[in-house]
């Protein structure tokens, strides 16, 4: 189906931070597949790891138990708040999951009537039915017939307007700590601690969709870490399986309790070869020194990306984001400088409020970040009308 506008460029190969065409052009890839290919392309530790899962199993079905999942689990609860997983196949899957635990700890708790859940203009929870409807984006509802009903959508960092909208059927509180396609926007640890108060006191549930932000790309495991406020829920995709496609629904004990046997399922969620792959992305990001790195070269790349708009004014506006999860607010459409880099042969992606997004692999090295910075100059200059200015 003709859904995606997609560009006429398609790659055969790729190797760290770079993307080869079948005629051996050479891109620098700044997009990760929208923040999936963490470890870069072909990372020799996923690519042992998978191969050696392959020669295994494959896949057994949830009819059995799967020790590799139950590793991966413990794993990721031990790294986080959560105390327990249900492994689902995308980002979508992992925030269904998380509105389906949120509405039943409620209904097993006694109050079948509290199933809505507020959310926030501007974000992106994915293209299911619930998760277009809990996003909002009156472009991506339209002509798909009823919007499932339950959510209750307040301005981005109204606090007011979210202590309006919490009321008698209220579950919960579903919130990106930094949101991503929505446009990079930050989130402030204010704001967060006072959701947490605000669910606290109400006995609401917080759920973080770190789809987009987790596994290390804000330069913590999971963006929350960063914040000092954890959530009840999170969910986890994108990068968790270092492009293998895998998502995941993290909780505590308590949040979870209605989910019992029977109650949500996959066929594939959790399979030995999903599990093999993060597993390795694991290995590779909680290895000592891993997060430090990126968070030294995110404040690299962020102080290289600042003379670039002193350079460019009438270009970008503003830096934003938090690692390397970083917007740059364009004064010209966004598109054009996505256009623009691309003919300098580097990969970004455009996101909501005219930001093009630059997600480098969390491997990038400080080599790759100035090589970045000499095309992302190149392409200012193309939008600027002229001749790149000579530097300082
Ligand atoms: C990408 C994204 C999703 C959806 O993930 P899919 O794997 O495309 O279903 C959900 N939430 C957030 C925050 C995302 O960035």
């Amino acid at each position: 189906m003709a859904t995606f506008a997609r560009v006429h460029l398609a790659f055969e190969r790729g190797e760290g931070v770079w993307l080869y065409t079948a005629d051996g052009e050479r891109y620098l890839d700044f997009t990760s597949g929208v923040a999936v290919n963490a470890l870069g392309h072909a990372h020799p530790h996923l690519i042992a790891a998978l191969g050696e899962q392959a020669k295994k199993l494959w896949h057994v079905s949830n009819l059995f138990e799967i020790p590799e999942a139950e590793h991966v689990a413990r794993r990721l609860c031990e790294a986080s708040f959560a105390d327990v997983v249900f492994f689902c196949n995308s980002g979508a899957e992992a925030v269904e999951g998380a509105i389906k635990t949120a509405r039943k700890y409620h209904s097993v708790s006694g109050q079948p009537e509290r199933f809505r859940i507020v959310t926030f203009e501007g974000a992106f929870h994915g293209r299911t039915l619930a998760t277009l409807a809990a996003g909002g984006q009156k472009k991506y509802l339209e002509g798909f017939g009823p919007v499932v009903e339950g959510f209750d959508q307040v301005p981005f960092g109204d606090l007011a307007a979210v202590k309006r909208a919490v009321g008698e059927q209220t579950a919960a509180i579903m919130i990106e700590p930094l949101i991503g396609e929505g446009g990079v926007r930050v989130v402030e640890p204010s704001f967060l601690r006072a959701l947490r108060e605000l669910c606290d006191r109400n006995g609401l549930l917080l759920i973080f969709d770190e789809v987009q932000t987790g596994m290390g790309r804000t330069g913590e495991l999971f963006a929350y870490q960063r914040t000092g406020v954890a959530p009840d829920i999170m969910t986890l995709a994108k990068a968790l399986g270092g492009g293998f496609p895998v998502g995941a629904c993290l909780a505590t004990r308590e949040a979870a309790k209605g989910m019992t046997a029977g109650t949500h399922g996959s066929t594939f969620g959790g399979n030995p070869l999903a599990m093999s792959a993060a597993n390795a992305t694991l290995d590779v990001m909680l290895a000592p020194g891993f997060l430090d790195r990126v968070k030294q070269i995110a404040l690299l790349f962020k102080q290289r990306l600042a003379e670039i708009k002193d350079r460019y004014p009438a270009v970008i506006a503003e830096v934003r984001g938090e690692g390397l999860l970083i917007g740059l607010r364009a004064l010209v459409p966004a598109g054009s400088l996505v256009d623009a880099l691309r003919a300098e042969k580097m990969l970004a992606v455009a996101a909501g409020d005219n930001v093009v997004r630059l997600l480098p692999p969390l491997i990038v090295s400080e080599q790759e970040i100035a090589e970045a910075i000499v095309r992302l100059d190149r392409a200012c200059a193309r939008l600027d009308g002229g001749p790149a200015k000579p530097r300082q």
